[in-house]
């Protein structure tokens, strides 16, 4: 796939994505409704389904049409949706925090103004892959940093305060600027944690803290068939160590390492930017759902031993005789 047609699904997969959350609510294909007190689900109320008056039927077949009601309506759907992120995780690992997770979207933008700002992703610490080359006119980045970092939360606060009250009351409220004490707590409560996450925390969340991302994460590593990003080792060989793979990769993965980093997010990125690098389609690292590595290209095998030994180098000695794994 060409490099860019790589990064401009990912973004587009990202966008697309974000639409879909900001609109759920508002097309009522997904909230909960505070003033029913119902789940709104494809316009429609999802209820348990039971019989008028059932709590006055004493009969068995009454308890067993509660029990089934109960169990296909409230604890299956709970299930369905509790095993999203370990299917996705055991079929393709980090992909979903990489292509489609908003936060991560959101956390990439500010990671992108702040290097154009201060010539590193974060805010207090310089990390070993940042470039410390920051925009020769920092201005006008620092002005689209502030009115984003003012706008977005109170936009996401207003958006996703829809999940939780009548969407079409949520904005009636702002354009009137009368707030119920409810509509005012949810838009101010999720501007406040886009703020944080976004200028301070940002990927430390994807690592650490985030659920989904940590359910993603295990059972894409112990699944045997999980999508991941490989290093061809007989690939390496051309490998020039521009180091274009480690700054790239906002997960601070260095994927070169022979041990698989349980970080990555199969963003593709050290993907697009390696086949910059050595052309097309002969780029270090490719997308695969095995264990197995690419073969090797045969002109490549008899420099792979000079190659590996400059890398081992830059690595730190961790490089690189088994890279697909
Ligand atoms: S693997 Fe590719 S992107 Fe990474 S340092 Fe080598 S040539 Fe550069
Ligand atoms: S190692 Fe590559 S695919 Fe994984 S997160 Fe980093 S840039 Fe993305």
């Amino acid at each position: 796939m060409n490099n860019n047609r790589l990064h401009l699904m990912r973004r587009t997969a990202q966008i697309l994505f974000i639409l879909i959350i900001l609109l759920a609510p508002v097309l009522d294909i997904f909230r909960f409704d505070s003033d029913t007190r119902s789940l709104i689900l494809f316009g429609a109320e999802w209820d348990l389904g039971l019989k008028q008056g059932f709590y006055l039927d004493h009969s068995i077949e009454s308890a067993s049409h509660v029990a089934w009601q109960f169990f296909v309506k409230a604890i299956l759907p709970w299930i369905a949706i509790l095993a999203v992120f370990p299917i996705l995780g055991t079929l393709t690992g980090r992909f979903f925090c990489g292509w489609f997770c908003p936060e991560g979207a959101l956390f990439e933008l500010f990671d992108f103004l702040t290097t154009k700002i201060l010539g590193r992703r974060g805010l207090f610490i310089r990390k070993p892959n940042d470039t410390g080359v920051h925009a020769h006119n920092r201005v006008p980045y620092i002005f689209l940093t502030l009115l984003l970092m003012i706008c977005i939360p109170l936009f996401a606060g207003v958006a996703l305060t829809g999940y939780f009250v009548n969407p079409r009351v949520v904005w009636d409220q702002v354009i009137h600027w009368e707030f119920t004490f409810g509509v005012k707590a949810g838009i101010i409560g999720v501007a406040i944690y886009i703020f944080i996450s976004s200028l301070i925390v940002r990927h430390a969340l994807c690592k650490y803290v985030c659920s989904a991302g940590l359910m993603q994460m295990l059972f894409g590593w112990a699944s045997p068939v999980s999508l991941r990003v490989n290093a061809d080792p007989g690939r390496l060989a051309a490998c020039t160590d521009c180091k274009g793979c480690e700054r790239v990769c906002f997960m601070n993965v260095k994927p070169r390492l022979p041990k698989k980093d349980i970080n990555c997010v199969n963003c593709g990125e050290c993907i697009a930017v390696c086949n910059k690098e050595l052309g097309e389609k002969r780029g270090v690292f490719h997308y695969s759902q095995s264990k197995l590595c690419a073969v090797p290209p045969k002109e490549l095998i008899d420099k792979r031993k000079h190659a590996l030994s400059h890398i081992k180098t830059s690595l730190g000695g961790k490089c690189c005789e088994k890279t697909c794994n």
